[in-house]
């Protein structure tokens, strides 16, 4: 922890603090860590509202004011669990008992004591500029059977400058979450009567899902990828078989018997594609063979850490499975990673963070299938001058890893590619192909993933184009719009060659005034709105705006047609 860290957990026990003297009978939980702030739980009498925060930010700031040194006192366990319990705080009792150790660090600040095991700053006064930011429900160790705790999040910067230019870009990103731009341009949306964390994609979402697919297919058949197609459950022995009911169990859904036969939805399609290639004799003269696919996971996950697309308990990945000869694992590596790179740049993405994970410790596996696979890992970043970082040890226990990050319009960094080395499931299944020595050989076998999940992809994209996407993602790309009934058949007619030339366009023959279906267009970010009124239709052409309030006058519609294909197709991120 550095100085910032230590400040900012001071700042969360002077909150704890002024929540004890505003609510008496608080009752302390932990204050778990979080990036760029502190937070706190408590059990509070009844639920704290805005007005509250701002009262406790005052009440706060009178305490730093004070410049109350922090006292470090360590004391034994039993001494320490008797002081939380004589201020009547079962919690804190409780995360005592939890603690490995003899001796307990107690922090005390005037009258006030709470526990923390590592350093903070000498005094209240050093901390600086703070702000509590939002209070979310917080279960006391995932226990349904108790009260939800009310978690307190806050921010704390050395300077008011430093904070003020956080906050900003909190509620830049708050403007883009891609949840409420989702409900807004009508993307999609997760209904109680199909449960948490399962996401129906409305049409809007559906055209930006079709858009992706196609270009995904197109791309990897160029790569030489062959298109696979596997169900969505599979029997036990299968799941037995792969390792996923010893290891991967507790994030499955449950089985369902069907025959006598248990069954689970799948998680991964892994032991699919496995079966797919032993289907046949395979010959190294065959190798490599890549099967890719775009299918639906499940997964299960607590619905405490459920977050809109970018955590669901289904999703859509793009998957992909490569066999090959150990002589051409290079080769397979370096056409993974020249594929992510021509993908997700197509999506606008160009920074990247990359992570190398080496063997672990515990690893299956020979050292020389280790040492080929690293290498070439290795050699296929410095081939495409990828710089990284190396996680030493970090790797799966069945094989080394490539994982690849973008950065958003807001510098945060979303996982998206891997690529993992396999050398267990080859094994489990017993896949093999003949050699040149007309024997059984092992080949290596690779997952990958370019987007990773498709739904947790288009919710990066939602908030990294703040719901304005590229002519080629937009689920509208140009809308017509008569600026009166007797223009209502030429626009048609317009709309219509559009979309024979593949152009997602639409018609608002609404009765509503010009402006305000512009406006309307606008807000649902279509890039191209193209108005008819008596001059153009005696012209024969449309007058063009654009969302960004842009106003190209009037054009022909073949020149419209032609700007808006050649946008498409160059998948350009400006407009003309
Ligand atoms: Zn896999």
């Amino acid at each position: 922890m550095n100085d910032l860290e230590h400040m900012r957990r001071a700042c969360g026990h002077v909150l704890a603090e002024a929540i004890v003297s505003l609510f008496p009978d608080a009752k302390l939980g932990p204050g778990p860590s979080v990036e760029d702030g502190f937070s706190y739980d408590f059990e509070l009498p009844r639920r704290l509202t805005p007005a509250d925060l701002r009262t406790i930010e005052e009440r706060m700031a009178g305490i730093v004011k004070r410049d109350a040194p922090l006292v470090l006192s360590v004391m034994p366990r039993d001494e320490a669990r008797r002081l939380f319990a004589e201020r009547g705080q079962p919690y804190k009792v409780a995360l005592i008992d939890d603690l490995d150790a003899d001796l307990v660090r107690i922090y005390r600040q005037s009258d006030f004591v709470d526990l923390w095991s590592g350093p903070l700053v000498a005094s209240t006064r050093e901390i600086g500029a703070f702000k509590l930011l939002n209070v979310t429900d917080a279960p006391w160790r995932d226990d349904p059977n108790r009260p939800l705790l009310q978690r307190v999040h806050g921010t704390a910067f050395p300077t008011q400058g430093e904070l003020a230019a956080h906050v900003a870009r909190l509620e830049e990103a708050a403007r883009r979450d891609h949840r409420r731009l989702g409900r807004e341009l009508d993307l999609f949306s997760f209904s109680d009567e199909v449960g948490p964390g399962l996401v129906l994609w409305h049409p809007n979402g559906g055209r930006i899902i079709t858009a992706i697919e196609t270009y995904w297919r197109d791309v990897h058949e160029r790569a030489g990828y062959e298109p696979v197609f596997t169900p969505n459950i599979g029997r036990g022995r299968l799941w037995e078989t792969s390792g996923h009911l010893q290891f991967f169990q507790e994030s499955m859904f449950p089985g369902m018997a069907v025959d006598g036969h248990e069954y689970y939805v799948k998680p991964m399609s892994c032991p699919f594609h496995i079966q797919i290639y032993k289907s046949s004799v395979r010959s190294y003269r065959d190798l490599p063979i890549r099967l890719g696919e775009l299918t639906n996971v499940y997964r299960y996950e607590r619905a405490g850490v459920l977050h809109g697309l970018l955590r669901a308990r289904g999703f859509k990945q793009d998957d992909a499975h490569i066999f090959c000869r150990p002589d051409q694992a290079f080769a397979e590596v370096l056409g993974v990673i020249d594929l992510t790179l021509q993908i997700l740049g197509a999506f606008g993405f160009s920074d990247y963070r990359v992570f190398l994970s080496t063997r672990p410790q515990k690893a299956l596996g020979a050292a020389e299938q280790w040492h080929l696979a690293e290498d070439a890992l290795r050699r296929a970043l410095d081939a495409r001058h990828l710089p990284y970082e190396v996680d030493a040890g970090g790797g799966a226990f069945y094989g080394p890893k490539i994982d690849l990050k973008i950065r958003d319009a807001l510098g945060r960094y979303w996982q998206c590619m891997t690529i993992q080395f396999d050398f267990n499931l080859p094994e489990r299944f017993d896949v093999s192909y003949v050699a040149e020595d007309g024997r059984e050989h092992r080949p290596y076998m690779l997952h990958r993933a370019i987007l990773g999940s498709m739904e947790r992809f288009i919710g990066v994209l939602i908030e990294h184009y703040a719901g304005a996407f590229p002519v080629w993602l937009a689920p509208v790309q140009a809308r017509l719009i008569p600026i009166a009934d007797r223009h209502t058949a030429f626009c048609e007619q317009i709309r219509q060659r559009l979309v024979d030339a593949g152009i997602r366009a639409d018609l608002d023959a609404r009765s509503q005034r010009v402006s305000y279906r512009i406006r309307e267009a606008q807000l649902q970010k279509i890039p191209y709105m193209l108005i008819v009124g008596d001059r153009e239709l005696d012209a024969g052409m449309v007058a063009v705006r654009l969302r960004t309030g842009e106003d190209l006058g009037p054009r022909s519609i073949d020149a419209v047609l032609g700007l808006i294909r050649q946008i498409i197709d160059s998948r350009a991120q400006h407009l003309v």
